[in-house]
Formats: structure tokens, C-alpha cells, sequence
């Protein structure tokens, strides 16, 4: 493949998976500004992120810590470029991860959350948290069960370098938008409870739907779509 090739074949992707946002909003009767689109570039290299941020976008999903801080050294000239670490999150981890990027969307236990606080540079921003959870309760499964969320959600809201924005969680695949919105609806039906159980944390942000449930996602409320294979195409397996 062409470097022109690629430009036009990302760069109409990337236009598709933009009007799929414009018509799932439409669709579900919200703002056209209700729902931001997060590119998941992980396994894609810096080249095609930087393609993507000259048309326009700039939050970026990464999921493998050591590949993600490559990336970023290659698009260090990108400044205003937002960096959300959306993998597994192990404790050998955290440092890295509160240095080098602005969200987190796989916060599941209190250890890692306390991690990445005390590890947060005091130069830069809290770093904005989203706690994974496992709403459809499968076993071994990353994510916190449901009826733990508001104890985790209390003790992460206390931290200080830490802002709690919301709720991350990836579904069990279903198939049909009416199947699919089940869990969304529980996703969003927790956030709610959160907001009235913790009414001083900033929690805006429901951070669901990917490339095969995105109108499902959007119907419910998600304000973060996460959509990797939609933009970027599909990836080899890890
Ligand atoms: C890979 C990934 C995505 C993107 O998935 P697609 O189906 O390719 O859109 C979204 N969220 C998380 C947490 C991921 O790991």
C-alpha cells in the first residue's frame, strides 16, 4: 500500500466512523456535542495517529504500556494531543502511566488508584480517572462487580492527585442493539447512583461503546466512544 493510499483510506474511515457518532447522537435526540470520540490506536503505528490528528482528532486510546510510550516519543511535537490509557493496569505500571498520559479508564481496585495519586507529578493535572466495570459480571474479567463500585468509588474519590470522572466498561459481545443496551443501561444507571452518592466529584463521563455497539452506547448516554477497528481498521492479534 501507497503512503497516499493510506492517507485516503484512513482518512475516509475516520470521516465514516465521525458521521456514525453525528448519527447515533441524531438518532438518540442529543447534542451533537453529548458524545467525543476517543481513537484506540493501539497496535497502529505513530504515523497513522499522526495522520488522524491532522484531521482533526486529539484524544488517543493506548492499552500496552511500553508501545504507547514509543508512540508518544514520536509525536512529542503533537502538544495538545490527549493520552488515555485504557489497558490492564499492573502495579509495576502505574509510574509510567501517571506520567505519561491524562486519563485512565481501568482503575479496579483501590491499590492501583492509590499508585497512580502519589505517582501523579505535581507539575501536571490530576490525572482523570474512570473505574473499569464488570457489568456483565463474567468470571475473570477485568472490571470491579457492581455492588463494589460505590465503596471503590468512595476511598478513589479522596484522593488528591486523582479527578473520579466516571465509568468504563467493556460488555460481554451481544449481538443486536436491543440485547447490547442492556449493560450500557446498568453502566449508566450505576454512574447515576454514583452522582447522587458522591455529589462533590466531577463525574461526567460514561465511557462505553466501541466499533460494534456504538449506537447502542450512544442511546444510553455514553459521553466517550471508544472506537478502534471503526477508524483504524483491523489489527493482527496482539
Ligand atoms: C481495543 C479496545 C477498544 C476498541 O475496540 P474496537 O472494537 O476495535 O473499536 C475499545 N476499548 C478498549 C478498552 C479496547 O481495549
Amino acid at each position: 500500500m501507497t503512503d497516499i493510499a493510506l492517507n485516503e483510506s484512513l482518512g475516509s474511515s475516520y470521516d465514516q466512523a465521525r458521521e456514525r457518532l453525528r448519527n447515533a447522537l441524531e438518532a438518540a435526540g442529543r447534542a451533537q456535542d453529548a458524545a467525543k470520540l476517543l481513537a484506540v490506536s493501539k497496535t497502529k503505528p505513530a504515523a497513522m495517529i499522526r495522520q488522524v490528528w491532522q484531521l482533526g482528532q486529539r484524544e488517543f486510546g493506548e492499552n500496552y504500556l511500553q508501545e504507547a510510550l514509543e508512540k508518544q516519543t514520536e509525536l512529542a511535537d503533537l502538544d495538545d494531543i490527549v493520552w488515555h490509557f485504557i489497558g490492564p493496569l499492573q502495579s509495576n505500571k502505574t509510574r509510567a502511566v501517571a506520567e505519561h498520559f491524562d486519563w485512565v479508564h481501568s482503575v479496579d481496585r483501590l491499590k492501583i488508584a492509590k499508585r497512580l495519586s502519589e505517582q501523579r507529578p505535581a507539575h501536571l493535572a490530576p490525572l482523570n480517572i474512570c473505574l473499569q466495570v464488570n457489568i456483565s459480571r463474567e468470571e475473570s474479567k477485568a472490571g470491579v462487580l457492581p455492588e463494589a463500585l460505590e465503596e471503590l468509588a468512595k476511598e478513589v474519590a479522596t484522593l488528591p492527585n486523582l479527578h473520579l470522572r466516571g465509568l468504563m466498561a467493556i460488555p460481554a459481545p451481544t449481538e443486536g442493539v436491543d440485547a447490547q443496551r442492556q449493560p450500557l443501561a446498568a453502566l449508566r444507571e450505576a454512574l447515576t447512583s454514583l452522582q447522587s452518592s458522591l455529589p462533590d466529584a466531577p463525574l461526567d463521563t460514561l465511557s462505553m461503546g466501541m466499533s460494534d455497539d456504538l449506537e447502542a452506547a450512544v442511546l444510553e448516554g455514553a459521553t466517550l466512544v471508544r472506537l478502534g477497528t471503526a477508524i483504524f481498521g483491523t489489527r493482527q492479534s496482539a
